[in-house]
């Protein structure tokens, strides 16, 4: 597995080269976001799992840094790695801004909060999911009340993993949600296999059975280093849904609100109204953190979206089924060398090696920060 590695902070007030933002892996990610924070004054917090560890035995930490006074009323909050192995693009964003002349020029008043890989699991395994197998961004809804439920999933789940990652098991399980699609509909295709299902712990978009360490210690952080902040800005950097290399806004507030038309003077209506994912509906979707980011800060204002950046297009379906065949199926056949194979193809799927595609996030990733921090300090 990795070794330390040697991180060289670029210099500031420059777009740093894309290798630089990147990282290896998870580790390699946390010392280049620790050394590139604390090279412009920011304070660093650690959250350590209790019991969980990386693949070769190393502690799973959420890092946390935050840059300006800890009393200012107006929060920039930027998320990295909600689904685990996507927090290679966010932390790159997150990377890539601390390198710029403006955070070491914050706006009066304002601080800049950095969550670095939220679920630190789900990264370090190189798996969307968290060590419970489940999705994150589904996880913050109110666990002592029914479930909300998802009778399309019901009648699909069956079929979406094939039992072989063979080109005759795809083409079963693609027939499968083929057939499902002609009855029901692409919109309505999406939505069994987006919004969310609290039955299946082996399956898709599984929202769990209770608030995992993520969600709680996503509350710990915020009311440690948000406790003043009466409006916050949030990024929750995402990749998958969108064009390739571009970013694709999912602005979770309330149609008609303030705070929608706060995310839309920042990023431009046209980039943050109306969105359809996959050319798609949006699906219902439950439990997400930007509902938890709302929830653990009571009485405050929170304008902001899910930053995604696109990959594969809805190709992306086959790799979300990748990620859950083979966490519970490859064990079959024992065959690591395919399993190595098969995991690096998921890596791409979300996080693409091509270094273009690597540039245009973080120079994307850096304009979109900057314009929520300028677009905070006048609302
Ligand atoms: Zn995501």
């Amino acid at each position: 597995m990795s070794t330390a590695s040697t991180v060289e902070a670029p210099l500031p007030g420059t777009i740093p080269e894309y290798w630089q933002a990147f990282s290896r892996d998870y580790a390699d990610a946390r010392l280049r976001f620790i050394a590139q924070a604390q090279s412009v004054g920011a304070s660093v917090h650690s959250y350590t799992h209790p019991d969980k560890t990386t693949p070769d035995g190393q502690p799973l930490r959420i890092d946390v840094a935050r840059l300006g006074p800890a009393d200012a009323t107006r929060t920039l909050l930027l998320i990295s790695g909600t689904h685990g192995l996507e927090g290679a693009a966010g932390s790159a964003a997150q990377i890539g801004w601390l390198a710029t002349g403006s955070a070491r020029a914050l706006p009066a008043d304002t601080n800049v909060v950095l969550i670095h890989a939220i679920n630190p699991y789900g990264w370090s395994h190189q798996t969307r999911t968290t060590e419970n197998n489940v999705d994150l961004n589904r996880n913050f809804v109110d666990h002592s009340k029914p479930y909300p439920p998802n009778d399309a999933y019901d009648l699909l789940h069956p079929h979406v993993v094939p039992a072989q990652w063979t080109q005759a098991g795809l083409a079963a399980a693609t027939a499968a949600v083929d057939a499902f699609r002609k009855e029901h509909g692409a919109d309505a295709t999406f939505n069994a296999t987006a919004s969310g299902q609290y039955k299946y712990p082996q399956g898709l978009v599984y929202g769990g059975e209770q608030r995992e360490w993520s969600n709680l210690t996503l509350e710990t952080i915020l009311r440690e280093h948000l406790a003043q902040s009466q409006k916050v800005a949030l990024i929750d950097w995402h990749t998958g849904i969108g064009e390739y290399g571009e970013p694709f806004f999912l602005c979770f507030n309330e149609e008609g609100s303030e705070e929608q038309q706060q995310a839309a003077s920042w990023w431009g209506r046209e980039r943050v109204l109306d969105q359809r994912p996959h050319g798609l509906a949006r699906p219902n979707y439950q439990g997400l953190v930007f509902r938890g980011v709302e929830q653990f800060l009571p009485g405050r204002q929170v304008a902001g979206a899910v930053v995604e950046f696109g990959t594969r297009g809805r190709q992306v379906g086959e790799a979300l089924r990748l990620d859950q065949w083979l966490r519970f199926k490859s064990s079959q056949a024992a065959d690591a060398t395919r399993d190595d194979i098969l995991r690096h193809d998921l890596i791409d799927a979300f996080v693409p090696y091509a270094s273009g595609w690597r540039q245009s996030v973080l120079s994307h990733g850096i304009h979109i920060t900057e314009q929520a921090l300028q677009g905070l300090a006048s609302w």
